[in-house]
């Protein structure tokens, strides 16, 4: 059951779930906001395994459920699902087309079979009664012709919609492979982003690992494209998504984050092993020379400004995307070309 569907529910059905979720609300102090009663109706629904585990998870961590954990939770698993159960909708309705098809055929098949068989019985019993054994081969011979024709047309449209049943996989998840990447870069977008997330923060959740993530904006971009044009600009951008492609470790997520800036969300690192990650491809990019193509001439070296930030349970993936960008911004402000932690921030409001 997706959240359209939740209007059908019956009213004592959803007054019992209505009744749960309060409960559970009153329970663990969660005050009773339409945005907290949609989460916790979905808890107590139990139609999202993931929104139950993060919640259970919280539950048996004895974390209390402050305004950041029930924003975090809302944004995550009630906010931004529309779209995605739309989506998995259409894909279920064309399968279920094709499965209705193969389970017709499947039903004509077995009658099919049964009426062979009743034919060849037939033949059989009136060979016991002593019918001319020259007719008794003719229709048997006709049932098996007939039978061998039947089967040859099944044979023939099961490979039919098994080939329509192929293609129908293979554009699905093409489309969806489109759907999670960025055309100019070719790295995830922030739709596999999201996603990503979604897993990567239950994950951390449940096994007590780390979870950062930094945030990479090139510097005085502006100048770059007002100095050479978009389309040098776009070649920059597509150079600063390979290097930071080729520097994360296999299990991170790279993604393009906004126009010109991009995100790194790397599952088991701490704070530390993010900020040297992010520190190599800060220094990777700094050395690199980006020749014209169309002139061959040299354009000026070009910097990355990077903001890091660590995962707190329960949080959402903005609330830690924030953090990140002040960061960055902190970075910014300090000269450009350099990474700055949240870590960094918090000395920083100590000393000012
Ligand atoms: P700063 O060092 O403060 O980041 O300076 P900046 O010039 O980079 O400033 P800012 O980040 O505000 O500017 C971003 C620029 O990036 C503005 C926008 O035109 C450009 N941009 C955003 N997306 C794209 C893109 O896809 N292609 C190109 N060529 N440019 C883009
Ligand atoms: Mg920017
Ligand atoms: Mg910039």
């Amino acid at each position: 059951m997706t959240d359209d569907t939740l209007d059908e529910v019956d009213f004592e059905y959803a007054t019992a779930v209505a009744e749960k979720a309060m409960q559970s609300m009153a329970q663990q102090r969660v005050p009773p906001t339409p945005n907290n009663f949609h989460v916790w109706f979905k808890y107590s629904l139990g139609t999202s395994p993931d929104l139950r585990r993060a919640i259970d998870i919280l539950i048996g961590n004895k974390r209390k459920f402050d305004a950041t954990t029930n924003r975090g939770l809302f944004a995550t698993y009630v906010g931004s699902r529309g779209a995605d159960d739309a989506a998995a909708y259409g894909a279920s309705q064309q399968l279920h087309s094709v499965m209705t098809t193969a389970k017709q055929f499947l039903t004509t098949a077995i009658a099919d079979n049964h009426s062979q068989i009743r034919a060849i019985n037939d033949v059989a019993d009136r060979s016991e009664a002593g019918v001319d054994p020259k007719l008794l081969v003719e229709s048997l011979m006709n049932e098996l012709t007939k039978a061998a024709t039947r089967a040859t047309k099944l044979e023939m449209s099961f490979v039919e919609k098994t080939r329509e049943l192929d293609a129908i996989r293979d554009s699905l998840s093409k489309s969806e492979e489109r759907a999670r990447t960025d055309t100019l870069t070719g790295l995830p977008n922030r739709r596999a982003l999201d996603e990503f997330f979604r897993d990567a923060q239950i994950a951390a959740m449940e096994s007590g690992e780390p979870l950062s993530a930094f945030l990479i904006d090139i510097d005085h971009f502006k100048k770059v494209n007002d100095n050479f044009g978009h389309g040098v600009g776009d070649q920059v951008l597509r150079l600063m998504a390979k290097a930071l492609q080729e520097r994360v470790r296999e299990g991170d997520l790279p993604a393009r984050y906004g126009g010109e800036e991009l995100i790194a969300v790397l599952p088991g690192a701490g704070l530390a092993t993010c900020r040297a990650i992010a520190e190599r491809i800060r220094r990777a990019i700094s050395k690199c020379h980006i020749t014209r193509r169309s002139t061959g001439e040299n354009l000026p070296g070009i910097t990355v400004s990077i903001g890091v930030g660590l995962f707190q349970p329960g949080e959402s993936m903005m609330d830690l995307i924030e953090r990140c960008d002040r960061a960055l911004y902190l970075a910014k402000e300090t000269g450009r070309n350099r990474v700055v932690t949240e870590n960094e921030l918090a000395s920083e409001r100590a000393a000012g």
